[in-house]
């Protein structure tokens, strides 16, 4: 079968008010940058991505990969409308050439453009509209998606992450290569179900290492053994105030009844885990030092803050200074953030070279919440030009650009520095500058989730922190002013 294979993710923050442009779409970082044409045949086998995945199992199994485009940038603000008519343009014009007999594409399911509150349902419905009612589009989405009616109703198959921090893109796109004949068996109008769940889960309660995620998971593929049924949960990207934000379960296979009750088990099981989520409540910032600091003097590797209100992977600026300042009035020692989005400061790092003196002033043109300009005298420990090759499951083996880095110490808190945007998902973006993590008692980082995939093993423990950022954790005070009714924004709420 000729398959035509391309991409195109995005998770948009609604309440970032910058726009996404093109040029973030361009930008390598620990993924590779917008790609068409055949070098996607290449480019993207060393990464954990769904395309890389797909595109393996597919070959092996006889068919022929017809390449199109591939495009990601880091969460922010709505993506551009002239880029989305860009990337969809090259996606619609590649696959009316080749010619196909089914697409996949990599997507993510939360994008949102200026104008467009649904960017992944309307994409899938121009190619269904180009391709005709019968072709297989199958699509692997991300677990953060904000599954849509249109999305489900225009795309035969689609399938999602099952795993926060995401260690199973690849896995993704191999499962829907396996999947794709049955997909082709069902034909026109397979059976499928979709639900959409009524409250609203925060990104750090939706880690699927912890409960209740760890068990819902498991049922899930204890279900499909056990009924042949295909099954997605999605707890959804809170930080979009668009009308279908929020947790969602989708089922596909042969059989209407088996693929409505398979889908039915598995919602009324998400029901009944609603109190568990609001066991993840981020602590004020103040609370969550001092919990960090009394835990790490009884223990004997260091505890770890998650600041996953400024997650640059939910579309946070990665620059916000609460905690910091906090660490430096207290004279905190042995402490450690990582990883402050500042290519200024990196700049100006590598002018002065190791071991000088600097004065910095970090999130100097901050105007986000939580983005306080703060002036410090840094020392400069070491530096890199921001390349080397990632750690732990999410990104290991995969080559990672931080752009220009630095190491700097400001009395007893250590802080590293780069010049692209991206969370710490991998240890080595500090252990490449030589920076040895057992050497704190406490480590700041800026994530929710994801770090926990290659740093949780050598760590006492987390501590989750609601600091100013750009991605509130609960839910029930985000201005949502698009949002169905009838959901409530915080797990038991009453609204
Ligand atoms: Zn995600």
């Amino acid at each position: 079968m000729r398959i035509a294979c391309g991409g195109f993710m995005h998770e948009t923050n609604t309440f970032v008010p910058e726009v996404t442009g093109w040029d973030r779409f361009c930008i390598t970082g620990a993924w590779p940058g917008f790609t068409r044409g055949p070098d996607i045949l290449s480019r993207m086998r060393p990464f954990n991505l769904a395309i890389s995945g797909f595109m393996g199992i597919a070959e092996t199994a006889g068919h022929q990969m017809l390449p199109l485009s591939w495009s990601f940038a880091q969460p922010s603000g709505p993506v551009a409308d002239s880029v989305f008519e860009r990337a969809s343009a090259y996606l619609l014009a590649d696959i009316a050439d080749a010619a196909p007999e089914a697409v996949f594409l990599e997507l993510h399911g939360a994008m949102t453009t200026e104008t467009i509150e649904d960017a992944e349902g309307e994409l899938l419905a121009r190619v269904r509209r180009l391709v005709g009612p019968d072709m297989p589009v199958v699509a692997s989405l991300d677990l953060h998606a904000n599954v849509t009616q249109k999305m489900v109703d225009c795309a035969s198959f689609l399938s999602a992450y099952r795993t926060y921090p995401h260690v199973d893109w690849k896995q993704t796109g191999e499962r829907v290569a396996r999947w794709l004949p049955r997909v082709q068996a069902w034909g026109a109008k397979p059976a499928r179900a979709f639900r959409q769940i009524p409250y609203l889960i925060s990104l750090a309660a939706g880690c699927s290492l912890i409960e209740p995620m760890r068990g819902l998971y498991a049922l899930l593929e204890a279900i499909e053994t056990e009924t042949g049924v295909h099954l997605s949960l999605c707890p959804g990207f809170p930080s979009a105030d668009i009308y279908d934000t929020g947790a969602t379960v989708i089922g596909y296979g042969a059989d209407q009844a088996a693929v409505d009750a398979a889908v039915e088990r598995l919602t009324a099981a998400v029901m009944a885990a609603e109190a568990a989520f609001l066991e993840h409540r981020a602590k004020p910032a103040a609370e969550a030092i001092g919990t960090a600091f009394a835990r790490a003097a009884g223990a004997t590797k260091p505890v770890i803050i998650a600041d996953t209100q400024d997650n640059p992977g939910a579309g946070g600026a990665s620059i916000t200074t609460g905690l910091l300042a906090a660490l430096l009035a207290a004279k905190a020692q042995r402490t450690l953030v990582a990883l402050l989005f500042e290519p200024a400061i990196a700049a100006a790092a590598h002018a002065a070279g190791t071991g000088a003196t600097i004065d910095v002033i970090f999130a100097r043109d901050g105007t986000g919440p939580g983005e306080v300009p703060l002036a410090a005298r840094a020392q400069v420990m070491a530096l890199s030009d921001g390349r080397f090759v990632g750690t732990g499951p999410m990104v290991g083996g995969q080559p990672i650009n931080l752009g220009p880095a630095a190491w700097l110490r400001i009395g007893g808190v250590d802080v590293v520095i780069g010049s692209v945007r991206q969370q710490p998902h991998s240890r080595a973006l500090v252990t490449h500058l030589g920076v040895d993590i057992q050497a704190y008692q406490v480590i700041v980082l800026k994530s929710s989730v994801h770090f926990r995939g290659d740093w949780q093993a050598h760590a006492d423990s987390v501590v989750v922190a609601a600091s100013p950022g750009a991605a509130l954790d609960d839910t029930g005070i985000i201005p949502y002013g698009k949002l169905r009714p009838n959901v409530r924004r915080r797990p038991m709420a009453n609204n």
